[in-house]
């Protein structure tokens, strides 16, 4: 199923001409405001000189600081009177940064999440019970005018507030939701604790995105729920999710080449990757008229799937993001990626659905010690089993990662539950 199946299914040669055209559009817009108005002054760009996709590499990178920099108009290029909304990022690593959008950018916006949407099957006979915040965060309006654009019945229920969520997608038999992955697996709790198997909801799909989680996550997610669940990647520097997003074949996400040029980049030397090589993923927003944002370095690292996609779509895929530059933590030395971590956690079936790693430093010595909760039913049996469990759990997690963790395990609700995105590394290193 397509939503616009000319723009889906696109020849190389076609998508390339018209992202030409409209990177030199983006680039004479960027021009216009006074952010890139410096930068390409100081770095002696023309933007008339840029007539070939290849010249991209020569552009400056943008980062999120140059965002706060420019805080708060310093890269918009329209009139003020054109602007009908903003959006602010998460603000997980730092002061948030703000993004505006005109009608149009609105529309187009909405366009390509329903693009998105119906990629995985989604129809106007759906329901759609948005679990995201709304507000600043994109993650709530933004999914919302796609499914409305769509046409499908939108429940705007918002992040949070479990029962009523439940309740919700009993009355209104709620078919797809959009949802971050660790309030999916909360959700599942509390959904059992109320005495209902979360598959009896009847939910069939769900779309998991606005933080980094596992393959042994869906698969877990997909098995507690009785459902199909799809990976959605966005920021809200490029407007917020349906930047990435999987079609029914759930093997990697297809990155909508007509409004995003996208580059994998050495995170030390900036330099480009070759297609399949794991790298930060640097994208230019080609396709917004209130903001357009050059190679902006996303500090996400995920890899190109050269492949073709038998879904038909020719666009790109990208693979699970591993995790952000600025997530990866260093123990003794050693690189370790929470999702690592994760991956190895969720795949053991006694282990419940939260975790926590917290590290600290003793004698000078970084310690991992990894917090997991467990299914109740693992509390009745003997002191033996937990700690043949708790010998298997740091058995794997060394193999895997070479650093020897602390495992702690603990009954279900013992950790913060999450409704949005999960804190889940807490670092009380300090040097
Ligand atoms: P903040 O940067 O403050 O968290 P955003 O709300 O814009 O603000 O979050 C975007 C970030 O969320 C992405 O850069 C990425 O790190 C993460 N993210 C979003 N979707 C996914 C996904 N499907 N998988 C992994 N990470 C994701
Ligand atoms: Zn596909």
């Amino acid at each position: 199923m397509f939503w616009n199946k000319d723009i889906e299914t696109i020849g190389r040669k076609a998508l390339e001409d018209l992202q030409l055209k409209k990177l030199s559009k983006a680039l004479k817009d960027a021009a216009s405001t006074p952010f890139y108005n410096k930068v390409f002054k100081d770095n002696k760009v023309n933007v008339d000189r840029i007539t070939s996709l290849d010249h991209l590499k020569d552009l400056p990178l943008t980062s999120k600081a140059d965002l706060r920099l420019s805080y708060p108009d310093g890269m918009v290029a329209v009139p003020r009177r054109e602007i009908v909304r903003m959006h602010a990022s998460s603000g997980t690593t730092g002061k948030s940064t703000v993004i505006f959008y005109t009608a149009k950018d609105i529309a187009e916006w909405a366009d390509l999440i329903a693009r998105s949407m119906v990629a995985t099957g989604t129809t106007p006979d759906d329901v759609f019970q948005n679990m995201m915040g709304y507000g600043l965060f994109t993650g709530g309006l933004g999914l919302h005018y796609g499914a409305e654009r769509l046409g499908c019945m939108v429940i705007p229920s918002s992040s949070g507030n479990s029962l009523k969520q439940i309740q919700l997608m009993q009355d209104f038999k709620t078919s797809v939701i959009h949802i971050t992955p660790s309030y999916a697996l909360h959700l599942a709790e509390v959904v059992a604790g109320q005495g209902v198997r979360p598959p009896d909801l009847g939910v069939k799909k769900a779309y998991l995105g606005a933080e980094p989680y596992s393959e042994e996550t869906r698969n877990k997610l997909e098995e507690q729920w009785g459902l199909d669940a799809y990976n959605s990647y966005g920021l809200s520097e490029m407007n917020g999710p349906g930047v990435a997003f999987e079609c029914e074949k759930k093997s990697g996400m297809h990155l909508w080449e007509d409004f995003y040029l996208f580059e994998i980049i050495d995170p030390d030397t900036c330099e480009r990757l070759p297609d399949g090589e794991e790298g930060e993923l640097v994208i230019t927003h080609i396709n917004r008229e209130a903001m357009p944002i050059i190679r902006y370095r996303t500090r996400d690292l995920t890899r190109v799937i050269p492949e073709p996609c038998p879904c038909g779509r020719t666009h790109r895929r990208i693979e699970r993001i591993k995790g952000r530059t600025d997530d990866m933590l260093i123990v003794g030395g050693v690189n370790v990626f929470p999702s690592q971590i994760e991956s190895v956690l969720m795949k053991v079936p006694e282990v419940g659905n939260n975790y926590q790693i917290v590290l600290d430093r003793h004698e000078n010595l970084d310690r991992l010690h990894v917090r997991v909760e467990l299914y109740s039913k693992m509390f009745s049996g003997d002191m033996k089993e937990l700690n043949r469990l708790k010998e298997r759990l740091s058995e794997e997690l060394r193999a895997l990662i070479t650093v020897n963790p602390r495992i702690e395990l603990l009954e279900p609700g013992s950790l913060p539950p999450s409704t949005g995105k999960a804190v889940r590394v807490i670092d009380n290193r300090k040097i």
